[in-house]
This record gives C-alpha cells, sequence and structure tokens, in this order.
C-alpha cells in the first residue's frame, strides 16, 4: 500500500522569520499525523533553519528546485550536492520554472538524474497548459514530459510524481477528482511501460492544482491519487494541518 504525501510548496513565499513562524504555528500537530508523509518546501534561504524546527519530528523537508552541475562556476545556483545533506526531497520541473525560466524537458532530466545520483527524491511536475487540454492533448502532453524528463534514467529510487494541470495552478481552479485520477492512470501505465508493473504500483504519483481543505476529499479518495501538491494553501497553517488531516483519515479508511 502506497503511504499518502501532503507537500506543501511555499514557492517564493516567506521571509526566513516568515518561515520560521510558520513551521513554529503548525509544527506540533503535524507532528503528530500518522499514515501521511508530510513534506514542506520552504524557499532555500530557510532550508537550514526550518531543518532545526523540524529536527527529530516526522515532518520532512524539500527543495523547490537544483541545478544539474555539482559545484563550479554558475553564479546563484544551488547544486544536488549542497542540498543533499539538508533535504530529502526536491521538486524539479514544476510548470513555473518550465514557463518563467524556459526549462525544457533535457533540462528537466538532467535535474532529475543529478538528484537521484546524490540521493534526493524528486517530486517530479508533469501537466499540460489550458489550450493542450481544451484541444484535447492532455495525454500527449503528459506522457511526451514524463519520457523526455526520464530519459536514459533506470533507477528511480523515492522518485514521486506530480502532475499538475498548468491551468489549475494558482488559479482556484482545481481539475475535477475523476479527470486527475484518469490522468495519474495513465501515468502510472506510461511509468509501467518504461519500468515494470510492480515499480508502477509503488509510485506514488499526486495531483496538485487549487488543492485546498475544502476539496481534498475529492482527490483522496480517487484510487490513483496518492496525495497533493499543495501551493497556496500549504502557506496557511490550518489549511495546510486540515489537508494533512483528511489525507490521513481518508487513506486510513481504505
Ligand atoms: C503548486 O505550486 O505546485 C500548486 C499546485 O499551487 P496551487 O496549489 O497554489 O495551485
Amino acid at each position: 500500500m502506497r503511504v499518502p504525501m501532503i507537500a506543501g510548496n511555499w514557492k517564493m513565499n516567506t521571509t526566513l522569520s516568515e518561515a520560521i513562524e510558520l513551521v513554529n504555528e503548525m509544527r506540533r500537530e503535524l507532528d503528530e499525523i500518522g499514515n501521511v508523509d508530510k513534506v514542506i518546501c520552504p524557499p532555500f534561504i530557510s532550508l537550514a533553519a526550518v531543518r532545526e524546527l523540524i529536527n527529530g519530528s516526522s515532518i520532512k523537508l524539500g527543495a523547490q528546485n537544483i541545478y544539474f552541475e555539482e559545484k563550479g562556476a554558475y553564479t546563484g545556483e544551488i547544486s544536488p550536492l549542497m542540498l543533499s545533506d539538508l533535504c530529502e526531497f526536491v521538486i524539479i520541473g514544476h510548470s513555473e520554472r518550465r514557463h518563467y525560466f524556459n526549462e525544457t524537458g533535457e533540462i528537466v532530466n538532467k535535474k532529475v538524474q543529478a538528484a537521484l545520483g546524490v540521493g534526493l527524491k524528486p517530486i517530479l511536475c508533469v501537466g499540460e497548459r489550458l489550450e493542450e487540454n481544451e484541444a484535447g492533448r492532455t495525454e500527449e502532453v503528459v506522457t511526451e514530459q514524463l519520457r523526455s524528463s526520464l530519459a536514459k534514467i533506470d533507477y528511480l529510487s523515492g522518485l514521486i510524481i506530480a502532475y499538475e494541470p498548468v491551468w489549475a495552478i494558482g488559479t482556484g481552479k482545481a481539475a475535477t477528482g475523476k479527470q486527475a485520477n484518469e490522468t495519474i492512470g495513465l501515468i502510472r501505465r506510461n511509468i509501467s511501460e518504461l519500468y515494470d508493473g510492480e515499480i508502477a504500483q509503488d509510485m506514488r504519483i499526486l495531483y496538485g492544482g487549487s488543492v485546498n481543505a475544502a476539496n481534498t476529499t475529492e482527490f483522496l479518495n480517487q484510487p490513483e491519487i496518492d496525495g497533493a501538491l499543495v501551493g497556496g494553501a500549504s502557506l496557511k497553517a490550518n489549511q495546510f494541518l486540515s489537508i494533512v488531516k483528511q489525507a490521513a483519515e481518508i487513506r486510513g479508511r481504505l
């Protein structure tokens, strides 16, 4: 049985003191919720401080991006090696990075390889844009993103996929549970073809896009959906706690 995961992507929000405040607000309650992996992904500058705060708890830490080189003259970049003793997860290929920072499938692929190479667990994001969705191209786009992101990678150790339709991110317009479940089923079939059935069955695949405390059940009740990557609602302690509690409760019943 796959352990559900709720990951909070704080994006470019929170100063160091705000990050500390947010963690302090939810740490105790979050720590106590079982049957679900709870991951928070603050900005780089707060990772070390947040790590100290959650040390010894069941809360896990992730970064929001990496560069693919190990070290060198890449001003402003953060390497997988630097993150490897700081956090467990790293979000790769988020649509905001693909669109605002021109990250191609090839770059995403290099990042996934680099992360896996140092033992970081990538949360690999894929998802179609509105016009692609409306043109009925979701399957084609998601399949292509998945295959290019995972090219030449034999070993997926701990990799998690997040299906995030671009039109649902930060818009308040979430997909329906049924739509998300279908696309996540497609992703699982692709993993089965690219790797094998067992790897596909064990892989956690999350939904992301305007998940909040009010619509969590819609997604977590779907058999293919193993949790959520949460943006906006992860910045509010009470919302995030409610999402995590609901995930634990729903999955605990299955
Ligand atoms: C995200 O950033 O991955 C995301 C899903 O954002 P939101 O929940 O705000 O749509």
